[in-house]
C-alpha cells in the first residue's frame, strides 16, 4: 500500500542543508563505497584521531529554512537605526550606482572569483584592478599604485613600514601628525609597538625638526583643513626623512595631488567611490608611491605582461615580495585584500569619469561652502580652507548633538565645544537647511547663498593637472556601455558561477544567495562605524550572536571580529599572546616556532609582532616533526613565546600528535596558535580550544561562506581562550589590546553572511558539511589514485579535506609539470587547484562539501584525460615540446586561425572531451609570460594611441 509522505518528510525538502551540500544521500552512499566506508561517521572516525574528536554535538539551534533565517536576520537588521551621517572621519556617504550594485556587488561572476593567481582566467578582474591602480596613481600624482589594502589605518601602518625599509635615515622614530584620523593613530600605535618603532605624535610644523625616518600627514586633515605642505616636505627630505600622506581621492579631484608637492608614499580609502559605510567595512584602501619603492611595496600589484602570442596580458606582478616566497622577510603579511571593493570603486570611476568625479566633488564642496557661509552669518565660527568638512567651534557640543539626534542626524563628536560636519555626494539641499537649523541658522535661499559664496579651497593648492584621461575612463558613461563593459570583463573570467574552484587551503565553497541578501540591506550597509551605540543594537546582536556561535564551534571563549583578513587575525592573536606574556612579566619571550609547511602569512605575521621565527621540520609524511618541535621548544625554553601550527596540517593530514605538541609548548612556557584556515575540516567534529590550543583565527571568507571576491573582502576573527580575552583588540575608544584595523568590528557588514550560514545549517548541518568535505576530498583522491600519486595520507590511507597530487615524477619522465596541468585544465573550463603550495611541483585539491558528485566527476574526467595526454607524451605519441599541455591554454583565436602549425590536432587543443562541445570556456589570452612581466614592470592601463587623441572605445573585444 503506498504510504503518504509525512509532513516531516515534506519539510525536509525545504532544508537549506540539502542545497548547500552538493551530493545527495544516494551519491553520498555511492561515494562512501568508493572510499570504503559504510557511513559518514565511520569514515570520520577513520580520519580524525580519537584524541581530538568531539564527544557531544554542537550546542547550536537546529537548521532553519531560508525563509525563516531571513526573517530572523530581518528582525536583527530592524534594530539598527539609519540616521543621516555627517560624521566623516574617513567615512562618507556615497551613492552606489545601481548598475554596479546589481552587476558587481550582487553578481556571483564577480563576488565568487578567486585571487587572480591563474592569470589566463582572471583577465577581466585584473583589468578592473589596473583601472583602480591607474585611477589612484593619477589622482595622487604618484608613479605606481597597488590594488588593494585593507583600510586606511592599516594602509598608513604599511606606509610606516615601507618608509622604514626605504628611508636613508637611521632614526627609529616615525613622526605622525596629531591631525590624522584617530583610528589611524590607534592602528599605528599597535603596529609600531609590535615592530619596536617609536611614534612621535605632534603638530605638523614639528615634522621639520623632530628627527625621524618618516612622517605621516593627513591631507585634508581629520578636521577637514587643507594645508600647504610643500615647504614642510622639503624640510623632511632635507634631513633624509620620507613623507607619507593619507588623503581623500574625491578631494584630490579639486586640490593639488600629494605627488605634486613631494610626497613619497600616499595612502587612503576608496570607500566614498560607491562603497557603502557598512559600519566600518569592507572598503578598499590603497597605497601609491614612487616607482623606486615598488619592489618593497606591500599588497597585490597588477602588471601588464605578454602572452605566448605576444599579446598584452595582465598578471599579478612582483610576487616575489609576498609572504608565499619571502616568509618572514616579506614586505607585509597582506594576502587577502579588498578586491571586490576595489573593483566597485574602479567601476564608479569608469562610470563617472574624470568630469563626473569633479562634478560630484564640486557639488559637495559647494554645499559645504554654503553651509559654512550660513553658519558664519549667524555668528557660528567655522574654519577656512576646507573641502567637505567643517570644524564648528565655540558651540555647546552636547546641545548640538542632542538637537541633531532629534532630527535623525549624526555629527562628529570631537570635544565639549566643537563638532565636525562632513558633507558628501548624498547630501541634499534639505540636509544643508536641516544642518544649519541645528545652530539656529536659517537658510532661506540656497541659490542666492550659492552665488554670494566663494570656494573655500586654498587658491595656491587648486589642482591644475589632468587625470584619468585614458579612454577606459571616458567611454562607459551611459548605463548600457557600463553594463556591457562589466559583462565583457566578467565573461573573460572563471568564477564559481561556472566551475568548481578546487583550491587547497582556500575552501571555495558555496556562497548561497540567501546568505548574501542581507549584505545590501541599508540597515547593515548605511551605518557609519562611529554611529552612537543606541542606533546600532542590531549590529550588537549580530556580533554577539556570531561570537557565541563561533565560540561554541571552536571551543574558545571570546572572539574579536576586528581583523579584516586571516593574516590580520594572526597578527591580532600573536599580539594577544605577546601582551599576555608581558602581563606576567615575561615580555622577553619572543621566539615563535613555525613548521616549514606553514602558510607564508604565519612567519610574516610573527615578524610584525617583533618575534623571531624558528622553523621546525616536517617528516617524509608531511607531518610536523614532533621531535624537532620538542628539541627546539626545549632549546628556546627561556624565550619561547608561541608555536603556530595549522590543523589539519597544510599537507591535508590530521596529525596524531597535536595534543602532545600543545603540551610540549605549554611545558616550555609558550602559547599555541592554531591557524584556523582549515576549520572546514573540523566544524562539528573537533574543537581546537578544547584540545589545548590557546588561540586561532578563522577565515570567515573560507569556512563560513563569505565569498572570496576575487581576493577579498575577508574577515579573520581571532578566537581565544579566556586568559587571552583581555588582550583582544579593543573597540574604538574602549579597553583591551591595541586596535588592528580602523573599525571596532572590522568588515562588519559582511558578518550577516556567516551568521546566515550557521543559522541555516544548524548543528547537524554543519557537522554533515564537514563530513562531506572529507568525503569529497577522499573520493577525488581515490578516483585519481590509479592516475596520480597522492603525496600525503594520514590514518588508514585517508586524507583530510584536501589532497595533494604529486606531478614531480611525471615531470621527470615527460617534462610536463604541475603548471602545465594547471593551464591545461583551463581548456576544460576548470580553475586550477592550488599550484606548488605547500610543496613545489604539486597540485592541492580541496573540493569542499558543496560540490556535487557530478561536478567532481567532471573534474576527475578532465584530470584523467590530462593524465592520458601525459602518458601519450611518455609513450612518444605526442611530441615532448609541441603538445597540448605545454601550449595550454588555447584561445579561440589560436584554434580558429587559418594556419595551425602544432603537431597535435586543433580538435584536441579545443575539445579534449566531447562534453566541451556543449559548453566551452575560451580563455581571452594564451599562457602569460611571468618573466617578461617582472622584468618590465608596468602597472597602469595599457596606453591606446596618444593621450591627446579623442577618446576611443577601449578594451572591447574585436568584433569579427
Ligand atoms: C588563507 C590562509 C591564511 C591567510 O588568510 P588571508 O585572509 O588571506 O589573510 C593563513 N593561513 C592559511 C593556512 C590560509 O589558508
Amino acid at each position: 500500500m503506498p504510504t503518504t509522505p509525512s509532513l516531516r518528510d515534506l519539510e525536509h525538502n525545504e532544508a537549506f542543508v540539502e542545497r548547500h551540500i552538493g551530493p545527495n544521500d544516494a551519491e553520498i552512499a555511492h561515494m562512501l563505497r568508493v572510499v570504503g566506508h559504510d557511513s559518514l561517521d565511520a569514515m570520520t572516525d577513520a580520519i580524525v584521531p580519537a584524541s581530538i574528536r568531539s564527544k557531544d554535538p554542537l550546542a547550536l539551534p537546529p537548521s532553519l529554512t531560508e525563509v525563516d533565517a531571513l526573517a530572523r536576520i530581518r528582525a536583527i537588521a530592524d534594530r539598527n537605526e539609519v540616521f543621516r551621517s555627517f560624521i566623516g572621519q574617513g567615512y562618507y556617504g556615497t551613492h552606489t550606482p545601481n548598475v554596479i550594485l546589481r552587476n558587481i556587488l550582487e553578481n556571483p561572476a564577480w563576488y565568487t572569483a578567486y585571487t587572480p593567481y591563474q592569470a589566463e582566467i582572471s583577465q577581466g578582474r585584473m583589468e578592473a584592478l589596473i583601472n583602480f591602480q591607474t585611477m589612484v596613481a593619477e589622482l595622487t600624482g604618484m608613479e605606481i599604485a597597488n590594488a588593494s589594502l585593507l583600510d586606511e589605518a592599516t594602509a598608513a601602518a604599511e606606509a610606516m613600514t615601507l618608509a622604514k625599509r626605504s628611508s636613508r635615515s637611521k632614526s627609529n622614530v616615525f613622526f605622525v601628525s596629531k591631525n590624522v584620523h584617530p583610528q589611524t593613530l590607534e592602528v599605528l600605535r599597535t603596529r609600531a609597538d609590535g615592530l619596536g618603532i617609536e611614534l612621535h605624535v605632534g603638530d605638523d610644523a614639528d615634522a621639520a625638526s623632530v628627527e625621524s625616518y618618516g612622517v605621516l600627514l593627513q591631507y585634508p586633515d581629520t578636521f577637514g583643513r587643507i594645508h600647504a605642505y610643500k615647504a614642510l616636505v622639503e624640510a623632511v627630505h632635507a634631513r633624509g626623512g620620507l613623507v607619507a600622506v593619507a588623503t581623500d581621492l574625491l578631494a584630490l579631484t579639486l586640490i593639488a595631488a600629494p605627488g605634486e608637492w613631494g610626497a613619497d608614499i600616499v595612502v587612503g580609502n576608496t570607500q566614498r567611490f560607491g562603497v557603502p559605510f557598512g559600519f566600518g567595512g569592507p572598503h578598499a584602501a590603497f597605497m601609491a608611491c614612487r616607482d623606486a619603492y615598488k619592489r618593497s611595496m606591500p599588497g597585490r600589484l597588477i602588471g601588464v605582461s605578454v602572452d605566448a602570442e605576444g599579446n598584452p596580458a595582465y598578471r599579478l606582478t612582483l610576487q616575489t615580495r609576498e609572504q608565499h616566497i619571502r616568509r618572514e622577510k616579506a614586505t607585509s603579511n597582506i594576502c587577502t585584500a579588498q578586491v571586490l571593493l576595489a573593483v566597485m570603486a574602479s567601476m564608479y570611476a569608469v562610470y563617472h569619469g574624470p568630469d563626473g568625479l569633479v562634478r560630484i566633488a564640486r557639488r559637495t564642496h559647494r554645499l559645504a561652502a554654503i553651509l559654512a557661509a550660513s553658519l558664519r552669518k549667524c555668528g557660528v565660527a567655522v574654519g577656512a580652507d576646507f573641502f567637505d568638512t567643517l570644524h564648528v567651534v565655540d558651540v555647546d557640543a552636547a546641545d548640538i548633538h542632542a538637537r541633531a539626534a532629534k532630527v535623525g542626524i549624526n555629527l562628529r563628536k570631537i570635544d565639549a565645544t566643537s563638532v565636525g560636519i562632513s558633507l558628501d555626494e548624498t547630501t541634499t539641499r534639505d540636509d544643508v537647511v536641516a544642518l544649519a537649523q541645528l545652530f539656529d541658522a536659517q537658510v532661506d535661499d540656497i541659490d542666492a547663498l550659492d552665488s554670494d559664496t566663494g570656494d573655500a579651497l586654498p587658491a595656491s593648492l587648486l589642482r591644475q593637472s589632468k587625470f584619468m584621461r585614458h579612454p577606459v575612463f571616458n567611454s562607459h558613461h551611459s548605463e548600457h556601455e557600463l553594463l556591457r563593459y562589466m559583462r565583457a570583463l566578467a565573461d573573460r573570467d572563471l568564477a564559481m558561477d561556472r566551475t568548481m574552484i578546487p583550491l587547497g587551503s582556500c575552501t571555495m565553497k558555496l556562497n548561497a544567495t540567501a546568505e548574501m541578501i542581507p549584505v545590501t540591506w541599508p540597515e547593515f550597509g548605511n551605518l557609519h562605524p562611529l554611529a552612537p551605540a543606541g542606533q546600532t543594537s542590531g549590529y550588537q546582536e549580530l556580533v554577539d550572536g556570531l561570537e557565541s556561535m563561533l565560540a561554541e564551534i571552536t571551543g574558545y571563549d571570546a572572539v574579536s571580529f576586528q581583523p579584516n583578513s586571516g593574516a590580520q587575525g594572526e597578527f591580532a592573536g600573536l599580539m594577544a599572546i605577546r601582551a599576555w606574556h608581558q602581563s606576567r612579566g615575561e615580555g622577553h619571550r619572543d621566539i615563535c616556532l613555525i613548521p616549514e609547511s606553514a602558510h607564508g602569512t604565519n612567519p610574516a605575521s610573527a615578524q610584525m609582532c617583533g618575534m623571531t621565527v624558528v622553523v621546525t621540520r616536517c617528516d617524509a609524511n608531511g607531518n610536523v616533526d614532533v621531535e624537532d618541535i620538542r628539541a627546539k621548544a626545549a632549546k628556546h625554553a627561556d624565550r619561547l613565546a608561541a608555536i603556530m601550527i595549522t590543523y589539519p596540517s597544510t599537507h591535508g593530514v590530521f596529525e596524531e600528535d597535536v595534543v602532545e605538541i600543545c603540551e610540549i609548548v605549554h611545558a616550555h612556557g609558550g602559547q599555541v596558535y592554531t591557524d584556523g584556515a582549515n576549520m572546514n575540516a573540523l566544524v562539528g567534529v573537533a574543537r581546537p580550544g578544547k584540545w589545548g590550543s590557546d588561540v586561532s583565527h578563522l577565515n570567515l571568507h573560507k569556512t563560513f561562506c563569505i565569498p572570496h571576491g576575487g581576493g577579498g573582502p575577508g574577515v579573520g576573527p581571532c578566537a581565544v581562550r579566556s586568559h587571552l580575552a583581555p588582550f583582544l583588540p579593543r573597540a574604538f575608544g574602549g579597553e583591551g589590546g591595541g586596535m588592528v584595523s580602523a573599525a571596532t568590528h572590522g568588515s562588519a557588514s559582511i558578518l550577516p553572511i556567516s551568521w546566515m550560514y550557521i543559522a541555516l545549517m544548524g548543528a547537524g548541518g554543519l557537522r554533515k558539511a564537514t563530513q562531506v568535505a572529507l568525503l569529497n576530498a577522499n573520493y577525488v583522491a581515490k578516483k585519481l589514485e590509479p592516475h596520480y600519486e597522492t603525496l600525503y595520507t594520514g590514518r588508514n590511507g585517508l586524507v583530510a579535506h584536501e589532497c595533494i597530487l604529486d606531478l614531480r615524477p611525471l615531470k621527470d619522465a615527460t617534462g610536463i609539470g604541475a603548471e602545465d596541468v594547471a593551464k591545461r585544465l583551463i581548456d576544460f573550463g576548470f580553475h586550477a587547484p592550488t599550484l606548488s603550495f605547500p610543496v613545489a611541483g604539486t597540485l592541492m585539491v580541496e573540493p569542499t562539501e558543496s560540490e556535487s558528485q557530478h561536478e567532481l566527476d567532471r573534474f576527475i574526467d578532465a584530470m584523467i584525460q590530462i593524465r592520458d595526454e601525459i602518458r601519450a607524451v611518455e609513450e612518444g605519441k605526442l611530441d615532448r615540446e609541441d603538445n597540448p599541455l605545454r601550449h595550454a591554454p588555447h584561445t579561440a583565436a589560436q584554434v580558429s586561425a587559418s594556419e595551425w602549425t602544432h603537431a597535435y590536432p586543433r580538435e584536441l587543443a579545443a575539445f579534449p572531451l566531447a562534453s566541451l562541445r556543449l559548453q566551452k570556456y575560451w580563455p581571452p589570452v594564451a599562457r602569460v609570460d611571468n618573466v617578461h612581466g617582472d622584468k618590465n614592470v608596468f602597472c597602469s592601463c595599457i596606453p591606446v594611441g596618444s593621450p591627446d587623441e579623442e577618446p576611443e572605445a577601449f578594451s572591447e573585444p574585436d568584433v569579427v
